[in-house]
């Protein structure tokens, strides 16, 4: 069984983009991000702080736009289009969730498909499902990139995905697709899972359930990727695969934490160069 360092991954990645946005500066390009928060979510300042330093990390600017969640949706807009027009800021975020008298899908729907570096746009979407370039979500995104860099054969296998939201399962499902996998998605009403999980050669768990996938659910010899985070009463992270039985009969595996975590944010920062190297 060989463990899928995430880790070690998202470093790679993280160092060949500083070069990248050394490229970019050298051509009087300085790539910038700009993230928008609203209410004191704990979570979301955790993630927002973590993306801070990322791009410090990288020498990428970041601006951050607290907002107290008495913004009215109109407010939230009219901040998005400026952040559209403004020539400096390449990425656009909105941190999610955003309090419920907020449309968020408007929200999404108006950050510039060209800015749009978590990949939530309906034309980044789209240009995914025709299999355009497009930004991709970076959950998603992270996921392809370990199978890559551990060349691990995607076409004409049998992904099973579990998990069917926006940003992780459906444009999961669409970049293997690209890849010429056979691709099933299975949801919380898909009857007989496990009939369904057992003949996955690729078994990505993406249903935030801890330990949901247990060894009689997986092919011997599958390569098993699990993006669920889950906090447990202790306080300890555990994913929706049962690690330890499992571990002995897939071929690839990647931990909790230590696996697809660390890609998102690295694939963060990847689009923000993108959007940057693209739109000057
Ligand atoms: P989500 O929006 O809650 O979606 C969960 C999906 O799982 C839904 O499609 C749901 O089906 C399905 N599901 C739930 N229970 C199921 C069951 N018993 N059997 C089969 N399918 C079931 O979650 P998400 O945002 O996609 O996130 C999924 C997990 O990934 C969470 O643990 C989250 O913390 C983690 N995550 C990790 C990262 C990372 O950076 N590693 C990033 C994002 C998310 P229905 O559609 O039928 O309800």
């Amino acid at each position: 069984m060989i463990l899928i360092d995430g880790k070690a991954v998202a470093k790679k990645i993280r160092e060949n983009l500083k070069d990248r946005v050394q490229d970019l500066k050298n051509k009087g390009i300085k790539p910038k991000l700009a993230v928008i928060m609203v209410g004191n979510d704990k979570a979301s300042s955790i993630y927002v702080k973590n993306k801070s330093k990322a791009c410090n990390e990288l020498g990428i600017e970041f601006e951050e736009f607290f907002k107290d969640d008495s913004i009215s949706q109109k407010e939230l807009i009219d901040l998005i289009k400026e952040l559209n027009d403004r020539k400096d800021v390449h990425g656009i975020l909105l941190q999610s969730p955003i309090p419920n008298n907020l449309d968020i899908r408007e929200a999404f729907n108006t950050i510039d498909y060209r800015k749009d570096v978590d990949g939530f746009n309906p034309i980044n979407v789209g240009k995914l499902s025709i299999g355009e370039d497009s930004f991709i979500s970076c959950t998603p995104y992270g996921v392809i990139k370990l199978l890559e860099e551990y060349n691990i054969e995607v076409q004409g296998k049998n992904a099973v995905v579990i998990g069917r939201s926006n940003i992780v399962g459906k444009p999961l499902v669409q970049c293997l697709l690209n890849k010429d996998a056979t691709v099933t998605i299975c949801h919380s009403k898909t009857e007989n899972i496990k009939e369904i999980t057992k003949n996955a050669d690729i078994l990505i768990a993406a249903l935030g359930k801890p330990k949901f996938i247990t060894a009689d659910m997986v092919k011997e010899g599958a390569v098993v990727i699990d993006v669920g985070i889950n906090r447990c009463e202790d306080g300890k992270l555990v994913g929706d695969v049962d690690f330890n039985n499992v571990s002995e009969k897939a071929s690839y595996i990647t931990p909790v934490p230590g696996g697809v975590g660390p890609m998102t944010i690295a694939m963060l920062m990847n689009n923000v160069v993108k959007a940057a190297s693209m739109n000057n």
